[in-house]
């Protein structure tokens, strides 16, 4: 289902929002829904978004590759970020929309694969971009400025990281909090926000697992690193059973593991992907220092040489100050009504995010923006979530709650009660 006629808010109304302001975010929606890029490779994007900015009359520059950054100035008063993520992910779009997306990239290995939104993140450039607009027309309903950072990369946790590490905070007026939100398959007009801890820390780690290769008849002459492997994946799961408190929480997972040619030869090395998530520094410390001495103690038991870890991508905490998030909370039920924000638990999703506001040791907010009409939810249909090749956000009330809530939250802090 999606519907045709103008979804509003009382919010958007006072701001001047007309049939044509909403004909255009969805112009934007259905334009970058069509041409995702891969993460680190937003170059079209970039473009595309740094030219709008600049038709709006922000300040607009480039950020950490691909990332850009849009300044609007209205006078004195508070700075506040706000964040959208511009990646898209390698996945042959499924959805069999009008606007699917049939782009492709190429992974950093040289593997050419499809490439789609299919993280929604094509409805948070629009709503951030709409945002700016509105802002940017309405000076008299607040003060400040107001700093949108589209990060690219998120999927990879490479680009918050980017964008710091080439001067973000130098170059953009510095933020007293920072804001963010994501797409997610929940009822769409409805939002889902935490206070205090949101999402959860993740590590991923490549285990190179040593042994020595041998024929399948000489076992003898061998160390096996497909048995050795084995072992390691088995016991480390005892970390959470036997070494975490039961009251804290923590995931492992192991996604990969390979190894071998052919059945009768044992093979010289095997390789497995882990990753590990979990809500408290001490827990993260505690479960990583614990895989090392597992895996380094396995490979000893079996006489093997040390296994080598390389660290593929690591995920800050998403904390939601619970002051800021308090604020936000009562700004976007104020938008929205009571009913439509919930307040939930964290979850063992992930999200680089939080860097951007810990570089500079400010609080950040993030909260979650449903995509599903209520009816299907209720009919309890399957309905395919992000990351997924059917992954389809209704682009209404969607677009128009994601833009509700952005403007709603950057008003919480800057606004002059004198719209409209
Ligand atoms: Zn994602
Ligand atoms: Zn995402």
């Amino acid at each position: 289902m999606s519907t045709t006629a103008l979804h509003t808010t009382a919010l958007l109304d006072s701001l001047g929002y007309s049939d044509a302001d909403r004909q255009k975010l969805h112009e934007t929606y259905r334009y970058l829904h069509a041409h995702p890029e891969l993460s680190m490779q937003e170059t079209e994007t970039a473009a595309f978004l740094q030219a709008r900015l600049e038709e709006l009359g922000l300040e607009a520059f480039g950020c950490g590759g691909t990332g850009v950054v849009g300044v609007l100035r209205n006078g004195d008063g508070p700075v506040v970020g706000y964040r959208a993520d511009t990646d898209g992910l390698p996945i042959g779009e499924n959805t069999g929309l009008e606007y699917a997306s049939t782009a492709t990239g190429t992974l950093e290995d040289g593997t050419a694969v499809p490439v789609m939104h299919g993280c929604g993140h094509d409805t948070h450039m629009s709503v951030a971009l709409a945002a700016a607009e509105l802002l940017a027309r309405n000076t008299d309903a607040w003060a400040g400025t107001v700093v949108f950072l589209f990060q690219p990369g998120e999927e990879t946790a490479a680009g918050a990281k980017a964008m710091v590490a080439d001067g973000l905070w130098d170059r953009a007026p510095k933020p007293e909090v920072i804001y963010g939100q994501h797409v997610w398959p929940g009822v769409a007009g409805g939002i889902e926000i935490s206070s205090g801890t949101a999402m959860a820390m993740a590590d991923s780690w490549r285990v190179t697992v040593l042994g020595r290769q041998a024929h399948g008849s000489q076992p003898e002459k061998s160390i096996d690193p497909i048995v050795l492997g084995a072992h390691m994946i088995v016991r480390i799961q005892t970390i959470l059973g036997r070494e975490v408190p039961a009251r804290e929480a923590a995931v492992i997972t192991v996604g990969t593991f390979h190894g071998g040619l052919k059945e009768n030869i044992i093979p010289g090395s095997a390789e497995f992907t882990l990753n590990v998530r979990s809500f408290e520094p001490a827990v993260r410390e505690q479960v990583l220092g614990a895989l090392r001495r597992i895996i380094a103690a396995e490979a000893a038991a079996s006489g093997a040489p040390e296994p080598v870890i390389e660290e593929i991508s690591s995920f800050p905490r998403c904390y939601n100050e619970p002051a800021a998030a308090a604020e936000v909370l009562t700004a976007l039920r104020g938008a929205l009504g009571e009913e439509a924000v919930r307040e939930v638990p964290p979850v063992m999703g992930s999200e680089d995010f939080g860097l951007l506001a810990e570089a500079i040791g400010v609080p950040s907010v993030y909260w979650m923006f449903g995509s599903t009409a209520a009816e299907r939810l209720e009919a309890g249909e399957a309905v395919a979530g992000n990351h997924s090749p059917e992954f389809a956000p209704e682009p209404e009330p969607t677009l128009g709650t994601g833009l509700t809530a952005a403007l709603a939250a950057i008003l919480g802090r800057t606004g002059t009660g004198q719209q409209g």
